[in-house]
């Protein structure tokens, strides 16, 4: 069937494909001095990124370099490269010892000091430093493309579809940008997806998203229960992304169980097993505080599990009594720089300890005033005693004075 929306970006892709194509080899950048001639990169990911080009000046060069750096970073490297007869120069960085992010964006240019002493610099290339290991496929709706290399098209049109709705959630909890693009990588399997973050220089975590560079990276077999793993992870790591966009620089301000707690929140397919170890770890009294998953959630897979089955349900709680408002204020106070525990009183009126109180009773139907409480019992028998002690004493006094006082002085 005709699909009219599909044909337009079919079209938009291939056209832009053509005009990344036709600049890359043909390109030549004439600065006056220089000609660089076919830049191009040949990337063996993990191991290698291999810079060529055909330098061309009508005076003889002294010293020719290639520079380069990631997009996002502030050095530049700088490599002095042996020019051949023919004007060809190579060079061949080690990408297993300086590791770029996966699918980061690398720019390089190229310059050239010739032998009257001008230096000459060439125009920018860009390249994607992709992992090239899987033959991706790939499948574009609005600002998102999603590459997968196992499962056919049917998988790259659900994954495509888990993402859109993923947005559509995210949505209702701030305003999201259509127009910064967003890259999905689906490995199909855990050890694949592991591998290219160990070769990105990444620790490993269930599902990775580099907000910063807008790239998603997920472990999805196709198979039966395909769906409800896109449904969870695909809009988790969405949410990340967005979050970032939203929050720029804030974004790290976040307490680690606010920003887990809405990615989970936008999952489409509630985690039976959250509910689960809520519900072992609460009558087990072995709940995790939420001062304690501010900075970062616990290393061990066990307490991980629990962190984010807890932060679900207490961004949850938070948002189903204060609002989507509520929430926003929550991540301008922390933005703002208020403490974990203090960015609660501040937006919210309460104090984290206390939400955190609330939460357990209301949701999880704990006594924490019963339990409290009980916990107070030894003081308040202290107080008692405290108190209680020196009244006895007073009237003791009194009375010993009041028989004093009966008799004449
Ligand atoms: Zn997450």
């Amino acid at each position: 069937m005709f699909n009219p929306r599909k044909f337009i970006l079919q079209t938009i892709m291939v056209t832009l494909l053509a005009v990344t194509m036709s600049m890359k080899p043909e390109q030549v950048n004439g600065q006056g001095g220089i000609e660089v001639e076919n830049p191009n990169v040949v990337i063996n990911f993990g191991q290698t990124i291999t810079f060529q080009a055909r330098i061309k000046t009508p005076i003889p060069t002294r010293q020719v370099s290639l520079l380069f750096r990631g997009i996002n970073e502030d050095v530049t490297r700088v490599e002095t490269l042996q020019v051949a007869e023919d004007g060809s120069v190579s060079f061949t960085y080690d990408a297993s010892l300086n590791i770029f992010p996966p699918f980061s964006w690398i720019v390089f240019w190229f310059q050239a000091t010739r032998n009257d002493n001008i230096t000459y610099t060439s125009a920018p290339t860009q390249f994607q430093y992709k992992d090239d290991r899987f033959p991706w496929r790939y499948n574009t709706q609005a600002n998102i493309t999603v590459n997968w290399y196992a499962g056919d098209d049917a998988f790259g049109a659900a994954a495509v579809d888990a993402a859109g709705a993923g947005m559509l959630a995210m949505n209702e909890i701030l305003l999201i940008s259509l127009s910064d693009p967003i890259e999905v990588y689906i490995y199909s399997n855990i050890s694949d997806q592991q591998n290219t973050l160990l070769l990105g220089g990444e620790e490993w975590s269930g599902g990775h998203a580099n907000p910063k560079l807008g790239v998603a990276l997920v472990a999805i077999a196709p198979g039966p229960s395909q769906s409800i793993e896109m449904e969870t992870k695909i809009p988790h790591e969405l949410a990340h992304i967005m979050l970032y966009r939203s929050l720029g620089d804030k974004y790290a301000r976040q307490p680690t169980w606010l920003i887990e707690g809405i990615a989970s929140m936008v999952e489409l397919y509630p985690n039976p097993d959250y509910a689960r170890a809520l519900d072992i770890a609460s009558r087990n009294n072995s709940l995790l505080a939420f001062d304690d998953l501010c900075a970062s959630f616990p290393a061990d897979a066990g307490s991980a599990f629990l962190a984010y089955a807890q932060s679900q349900s207490f961004v949850t709680y938070i948002r189903n009594s204060f609002g989507t408002s509520g929430l926003g204020r929550l991540t301008n106070s922390y933005s703002d720089g208020f403490s974990c525990e203090l960015g609660a009183t501040n937006a919210l009126g309460a104090p984290l300890s206390q939400l955190d109180a609330r939460w357990r009773e209301s949701v999880l139907g704990q006594n924490v005033t019963g339990v409290a409480m009980r916990n107070l019992a030894p003081f308040v028998l202290l107080m008692v005693l405290v108190l209680v002690v020196p009244i006895w004493g007073a009237i003791n006094m009194l009375s010993q004075r009041r028989k004093d006082g009966s008799q004449p002085k």
